[in-house]
């Protein structure tokens, strides 16, 4: 296998930046894969004086390690690391090379200071957008501290292995031979579930004139308005940028034709570390409380004080709430297509949920699955018609209305849906490997409890300043009873939410 002279020219560029030798360990065989992974390790070697070869036997053939010359980093690429982990070889090269990674001092002393042996492996496949920054998060770690290994594994090259652990979802990660999680997860994901963080880091933090909860759009777009105001702010955020890390195309941020999910993300937190801002990542509140000041609690048991909160908390994908569908959870139930859908190749799945993204997600899973069956609980389906119409198209799919999932059935893994035929009461099952659920969010605010008036649906009730129910305490984004989720309306929600928590210090004081 030749690289195509784009891949070329791009990686001849890259090589020129790496800063000093690099020797790849490779694990070859007969088979094709091993002939396309030696003609990748030969050519980079022919590109660079700076990288050496050597056959070796890995526990995995085909693989490569990259190594310092002398000094083995535990990086291991298993399969051919193309695709999207085009970007994930290139880093590995640069930063065992010697090139100082580009992250933050703080995460970087943290990998330095993990105590322990932690052997990771994540499985991939090469079109998945999420699996990169997983990958390189754990190649980083590995490169960082001699006690952490990591091997990227290409489920599409290793297909017998995905198989006898039912794997079903990508990026599924593995920490010392025990599932350790899967789906997309940033840096600051992966330490805070490796070192528990400890309270005692917050202890000394004054309180602050604005605390945002939340590190979305809205979140990431109050905090940034409020700190403009020169006053003092903080961000906590589970995951920062919010569901934007899950989204793969974005086309309707206006005067941005077209970004991606975690361009978008980064983005976020590159705008916001631009105003002094405290951010706390990977950190989740548990209870808010208003006392003289409000307090915000978080699962590590720290407590923040601020004058005045901003929740933009966001929202999650809804569950089904039937049998099958949490134990099946990656074992065939899935709610990403654009993750998940290439695992599913050549497979029957059913698409639950008739709404815009239930029918994108249908249209995208026909490209790739054998078949395509949609479930819509009404009797129509309320996706654009121009989406229905692209559906109604396609040869290998059905659509199934006025059809109330019953149960996600399988043994090990998924193997049907059953359904109730609502006209009929009659009950029917598909047989089938793949289960995506697309039936809308639920708001990420049932931490908070009776501390903020919510609606039935578990939405916080906000007025046109952003003002919750309780005096200094705002609210802004997919958490709240806006009738529209969108990206750009969050934003201006926190836009709405920072001014109106300026106003009402400035008249509090
Ligand atoms: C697959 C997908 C595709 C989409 N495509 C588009 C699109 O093309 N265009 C568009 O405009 N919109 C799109 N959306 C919708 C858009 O992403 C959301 O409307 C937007 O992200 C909402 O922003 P938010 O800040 O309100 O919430 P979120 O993005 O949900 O962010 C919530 C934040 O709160 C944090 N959080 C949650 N609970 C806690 C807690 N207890 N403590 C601390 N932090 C917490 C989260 O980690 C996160 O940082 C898409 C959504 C999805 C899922």
């Amino acid at each position: 296998m030749k690289l195509d002279a784009d891949i070329k020219n791009q990686l001849a560029q890259y090589l020129q930046l790496m800063e000093g030798d690099v020797l790849l360990k490779v694990s070859a065989g007969t088979d094709s894969v091993s002939n396309d992974l030696m003609d990748l390790v030969n050519e980079l070697s022919s590109m660079s004086s700076r990288i050496t070869v050597e056959q070796t036997e890995l526990s995995r053939t085909p693989s490569f390690s990259v190594n310092r010359p002398g000094e083995d980093t535990g990086v291991t690429f298993a399969g051919i690391p193309l695709g999207h982990e085009f970007t994930s070889l290139v880093l590995a090269l640069l930063q065992v090379s010697g090139r100082a990674p580009k992250a933050e001092q703080s995460v970087i002393d943290r990998i330095k200071s993990i105590q322990g042996d932690f052997h990771f492996e994540s499985y991939v496949s090469l079109s998945c957008h999420n699996c990169p920054d997983v990958v390189q998060a754990l190649n980083l770690m590995s490169v960082l501290n001699p006690g952490i290994t990591h091997t990227m594994i290409d489920g599409a090259a290793f297909k017998s292995e995905v198989e006898s652990k039912d794997i079903l979802a990508v990026p599924t990660v593995y920490l010392n031979g025990e599932s350790f999680g899967s789906g997309r997860m940033t840096i600051d994901d992966i330490l805070a579930k490796l070192v528990t963080s400890d309270a005692s880091e917050f202890e000394n933090k004054e309180p602050y004139d604005v605390l945002v909860v939340g590190g979305g759009p809205a979140g990431a777009s109050a905090a940034i308005y409020a700190a403009r105001k020169g006053i003092r702010t903080g961000i906590v955020a589970d995951r920062f940028g919010g569901q934007v890390n899950d989204t793969m195309g974005i086309e309707n941020f206006i005067s941005v034709k077209y970004t991606e999910g975690p361009k978008l993300a980064a983005s976020l937190e590159e705008h916001a570390k631009e105003y002094g801002i405290d951010i706390m990542k990977a950190q989740r509140a548990k209870r808010l409380e208003k006392k003289d000041l409000i307090e915000v609690e978080l699962e590590n048991g720290a407590v923040l004080k601020s004058k005045t909160v901003i929740i933009s908390t966001g929202a999650r994908w809804r569950n089904l709430g039937v049998p099958g569908e949490a134990e099946f959870k990656n074992k065939g139930v899935a709610y990403c297509p654009h993750c998940d859908g290439p695992l599913f190749a050549g497979k029957r799945v059913a698409v639950v949920g008739g709404g815009n993204s239930g029918i994108e997600a249908a249209i995208d899973l026909a490209g790739i699955a054998d078949h395509v069956t949609v479930l819509e609980f009404m009797p129509e389906l309320k996706a654009d018609q121009v989406l229905q119409d692209r559906l109604n198209s396609l040869p290998n799919t059905t659509v199934l209305k006025n059809a109330q999932v019953k149960e996600v059935t399988g043994t090990s893994k998924v193997d049907g849906i059953s359904y109730i035929e609502r006209e009929s009461g009659e009950t029917k099952h598909i047989e089938l490997e793949g289960v995506f659920v697309q039936i809308g969010l639920v708001p990420n605010t049932d931490w908070l409890g009776d501390a903020v008036e919510r609606t039935r649906m578990g939405e916080i009730v906000v007025d046109n300043h952003s003002a919750t129910n309780i005096p200094g305490v705002f609210a802004a984004g997919d958490c709240t009873n806006t009738p529209y989720k969108q990206i750009i309306i969050s934003m201006g929600s926190g836009a709405t939410a920072a001014l109106g928590a300026f106003d009402y210090m400035i008249r509090n004081q």
